[in-house]
């Protein structure tokens, strides 16, 4: 069969999709008619507010207009990582001082949070904390990792410049300028961790319902009503935890501040772990500085590469993507050109105009929006502020004093990811030496 042919007709599932926990039937039941919180969205954010406002005794309801955890939750890379996409000079051109080294510590202690829950929850999700090594995609890429190195090490983190002659103990290939390791960081399996927080979220008495979508939300008294596929649910508090998959269903002022972007994976088949491991021995977490960067793994097992990207800013098909991104593997490691692809999917990466999450509330209804593609530990740090907060147990955050705006002419669908999506390439283009 010729290499091309192999390209086609792969699964758009997500390879983690075999681990995933879809709901129970009872899920599919009618809403029932009252709770103290409603949650819209069973991903990380609604599941760790699930989890803690139910541990702190109230009835709680989670409504996912899918299967549980259809959106980002179980399609991400797994990556966990506290680094924001503003680096703490950014942070403090933006905001003041104060604000900055806030926002810079919680992204690093949502790690911290990440790890501690799911010791405590006793989530088994192949969580290792292995670090994360950038590489350089061009010699000022490497300059500019090395100068944010010793803003980094004024504020305690841990990193190491890799130079590009020493590379290849992080990473054999050839393509990159150096890079630099973080400590602070590590992988999972993303639907074994949301099967844990189900898990975890049932056994403190949360009530789920699956494939319902909430269609409207009203205020009415000191509570709201919201009207689902399946009959309508009263709830003192509401929690809207919908990300990049909000619809028109969810208010439209959140929507009109959400840019949602289409982010793509592909698994490899298995292969031989060890000639896998050779080729990101201390097996990081991997991300390559350019805009429209590539990431990528060995799954947890060790025996496929995961490999990701955003290979295009217009939908495509899931054999447009498996093309693109095994091409733009086959670059990065050219000994993997022949290596079958099995699984090609994508999801929603939610960002802002900003480039940084938003927590908080509108009309009173609670929010944590805009991860920016580093959700899997911020997203869960957020949920569990916001259940806090809403227990009267704290939950402040520095991300309720980010700026959360948008553009005239933009109502929620990213009319110019395609412009942008180019515009990118052309940099990358520019900044890559040319041979
Ligand atoms: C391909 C990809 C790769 C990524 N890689 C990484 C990574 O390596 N590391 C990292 O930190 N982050 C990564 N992310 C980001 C991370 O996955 C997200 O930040 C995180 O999962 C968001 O969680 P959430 O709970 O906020 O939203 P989601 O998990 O997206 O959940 C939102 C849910 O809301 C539901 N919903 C929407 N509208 C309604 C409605 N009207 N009624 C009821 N339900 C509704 C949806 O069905 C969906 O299940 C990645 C994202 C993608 C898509």
């Amino acid at each position: 069969m010729s290499h091309a042919a192999r390209l086609q007709n792969i699964p758009s599932d997500p390879y983690w999709w075999q681990a995933r926990d879809q709901g129970r039937p009872g899920d599919t039941e009618n809403v029932p008619a009252t709770c103290d919180v409603a949650i819209i969205g069973s991903g990380y954010t609604g599941l760790s507010a699930a989890y803690r406002l139910a541990s702190g005794g109230l009835k709680v309801v989670v409504i996912d207009a899918a299967d549980l955890g259809f959106g980002a939750s179980t399609r991400n890379g797994g990556m966990v990582s506290g680094t924001l996409k503003l680096s703490h000079k950014e942070l403090c051109a933006a905001y003041d001082r104060d604000t900055a080294n806030a926002l810079f510590q919680e992204g690093q202690d949502s790690v911290l949070f990440l790890e501690q829950s799911i010791a405590e929850k006793g989530i088994d999700c192949d969580y290792q904390r292995m670090g994360m090594y950038f590489a350089a995609y061009a010699p000022k890429h490497y300059e500019a990792l090395a100068r944010e190195a010793e803003e980094l090490a004024a504020l305690g983190v841990e990193t190491r410049m890799v130079p590009q002659a020493e590379q290849r103990s992080e990473l054999a290939s050839d393509i990159y300028y150096g890079g630099r390791t973080t400590v602070m960081a590590g992988g999972l399996h993303p639907a074994k961790y949301h099967a844990g927080l189900v898990a975890a979220c049932r056994a403190a008495g949360v009530v789920f319902r699956s494939r319902c979508r909430v269609r409207r939300t009203v205020r009415q008294g000191q509570g709201y009503v919201l009207s689902t596929d399946r009959g309508s649910l009263r709830a003192d508090q509401v929690i809207v935890a919908t990300n990049a998959y909000s619809d028109p269903g969810m208010p439209w002022f959140l929507r009109r501040r959400v840019i949602p972007i289409g982010s793509y994976i592909i698994a490899t088949e298995q292969m031989d772990s060890a000639k896998l491991r050779a080729l990101i021995p201390a097996a990081r977490m991997i991300q390559d500085t350019k805009r429209n960067l590539f990431y990528y793994r060995l799954s947890p097992d060790g025996t496929r590469m995961i490999f990701g990207g955003r290979t295009s800013f217009r939908p495509i098909s899931s054999d447009e993507s498996a093309t693109r991104l095994h091409a733009a593997m086959s670059t990065v490691f050219p000994s993997l050109a022949k290596a079958r692809v099995e699984h090609s999917w994508t999801g929603n990466v939610a960002f802002t105009f900003q480039k940084l999450p938003h927590v908080g509330q509108h009309e009173g209804i609670h929010f944590a929006l805009g991860c920016c593609g580093q959700g899997v530990a911020l997203m869960s740090y957020f949920g569990d502020r916001i259940g806090r907060r809403i227990l009267g147990q704290g939950g402040d955050t520095a991300f309720a004093r980010t700026r959360f705006t948008t553009m005239p002419g933009y109502s929620g669908h990213p009319w110019f990811l395609p412009a942008v999506g180019e515009f990118y390439r052309l940099l990358d283009w520019l900044e890559r030496p040319k041979s």
